[in-house]
């Protein structure tokens, strides 16, 4: 256990609770700390400060917000050495991967810093003015997932005080630490109340949903919360962004180097230990070339080093909770079950601590099986032949989800009239996982509602206002 006491950020102020919970290390099932279980009371008390902050910045130049977020940035770099050993220490992912995100996250606090909304002109003449612009909301509640804890924090808070909105953030109860110390030190920059953390149950992100203090929601998890956070959101027509699960295929064409392509395969779909939503969850591969592909993949994925991320070399760390192990557990007895043929993996080892499940491949199982329906969210991937392209995008498409796919072949051309023809937020062609301050990001059908990152998703964060300006006669 840590001696760290973990706080909740309310008001500027260091805040603890009478109750509190304890985070557990996935890779050894250890308690790592206890983190407090906020109180409705004290998301009252945050979410009033939030206010009371709200009408000092919302009038702060934008100049300057946007250099304090900036230096959020800096922030997060001056402990970032702390920040990988805690995120690799509470979500379970390796070195790489937490580098990734940490990185990730201080770049995107300074390049949305650099972002504004910029007033139109929709007409100008004759002393008659016509403008749309761009207000603040007021206070913004974030609330969060356990597989990319800061990032997925930093997608909101950057916007979000960019726009001039101030803050309430609740992370994932199963991976609150860094985003606690982070609402922490960013307390150095910000003036008091911009931004409050709060942590505790799922109780608390209902309570933020249906509280009338709070203008928007933004949201990321399951489609199933979403849809709860959607319904009690419209107690005062809160605005809702909502990230959601995906279940995103990657169609190989037949025209590939099965050899050249394994590894950007294998990584489409394990990264993370495929707790991330836009991992492929389908992979589609032509049936000339299946058999070859299946087996580079299985060779490639033997050389990956699975174990706990805090030591040297690891690059797959545990699923991060019990909660999803048993899941995914679930979901492989399932695949027995119906005598799917696994190709890789499929064997849990309960003895050992730690939430680990192997890489596990699933050689071409029934369109219908749960392993190809539903979202893992573990690394179960299934292997799918294909004959036709008209046939492997309708089965692509036949998904609730729609939150991102990839085509890759030779023939770009080809592979982007394919691309074409998806319906999902995101397409990649010979590329996986390609994210930016400025790309826009977001889920169709019931992957998501609205946007995140680029000037869509700063807008995401004001009312427009119309303004029209007459001389009088
Ligand atoms: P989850 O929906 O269980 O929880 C997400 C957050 O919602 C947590 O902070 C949780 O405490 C809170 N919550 C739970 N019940 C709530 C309620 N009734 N009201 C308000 N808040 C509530 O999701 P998870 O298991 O943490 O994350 C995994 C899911 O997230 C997967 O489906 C994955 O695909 C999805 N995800 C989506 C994206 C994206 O950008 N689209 C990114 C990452 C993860």
């Amino acid at each position: 256990m840590s001696n760290i006491p973990y706080a909740m950020t309310i008001d500027g102020q260091r805040v603890f609770a009478t109750e509190v919970a304890t985070a557990i290390n996935p890779a050894t099932e250890t308690p790592i700390c206890d983190y407090p279980l906020g109180t409705r009371k004290q998301l009252d008390a945050a979410v009033e400060s939030s206010h009371r902050a709200f009408l000092g910045w919302r009038v702060t130049d934008l100049r300057e917000r946007q250099q304090m977020v900036s230096k959020l940035g800096d922030v997060i770099e001056h402990n970032y050495e702390a920040f990988i050993r805690l995120l690799i220490t509470e979500q379970g992912k390796g070195r790489a991967a937490a580098e990734w995100e940490i990185g990730g996250s201080i770049h995107w606090l300074r390049e949305i810093a650099k972002q504004s909304l910029q007033e139109e002109v929709v007409e100008d003449k004759d002393g008659n003015r016509i403008i749309t612009r761009y207000t603040p909301i007021g206070v913004i509640g974030a609330i969060t997932p356990w597989n990319f804890p800061l990032l997925l924090a930093v997608w909101k808070i950057a916007p979000a005080l960019v726009a001039g909105n101030t803050m309430v953030v609740k992370p994932s109860p199963y991976t609150p630490l860094c985003t606690l110390w982070f609402g922490e030190l960013a307390q150095s920059v910000l003036p008091p109340g911009v931004l409050n953390v709060v942590s505790g149950g799922n109780e608390l992100g209902q309570w933020m949903t249906e509280h009338p203090d709070i203008g928007k929601i933004a949201f990321t998890g399951s489609t199933d919360t979403g849809k709860k956070v959607m319904q009690s959101a419209s107690i005062n027509l809160k605005r809702v962004t909502l990230e959601l699960g995906g279940n995103d295929p990657a169609i190989v064409l037949p025209d590939v180097d099965p050899k050249k392509i394994a590894k950007d395969l294998f990584w489409a779909s394990f990264a993370n230990s495929s707790q991330f939503c836009v991992a492929c969850k389908r992979l589609y591969i032509h049936e000339d070339v299946y058999d070859d592909v299946a087996r580079e993949l299985v060779a490639y994925a033997k050389t990956v080093k699975v174990g706990n991320g805090i030591d040297v070399g690891v690059e797959l760390g545990p699923l991060q909770n019990k909660m999803q192990y048993e899941k995914v557990c679930n979901l492989l007895q399932d695949c027995k079950d119906r005598g799917l043929k696994f190709l890789l993996g499929g064997e849990v080892s309960h003895g050992t601590p730690g939430y680990f499940i192997p890489v596990t491949l699933i050689d071409n199982p029934p369109e219908d099986s749960r392993c190809v329906v539903e979202e893992a969210f573990g690394p179960v991937l299934p292997l799918l032949k294909y004959r036709d392209i008209d046939e492997v995008v309708a089965r692509a498409n036949a998904t609730i989800y729609g939150l991102a796919a990839s085509v890759w072949g030779q023939d770009t051309v080809k592979a982007e009239k394919i691309a074409q023809r998806i319906e999902a937020g995101t397409v990649w062609i010979n590329q996986i996982h390609t994210f930016a301050p400025n790309i826009a990001f977001g889920g169709h059908k019931q992957s998501g509602v609205g946007i995140e990152n680029s000037l869509h998703g700063l807008a995401e964060y004001a009312n427009t206002q119309t303004m029209m300006r007459k001389a009088l006669a």
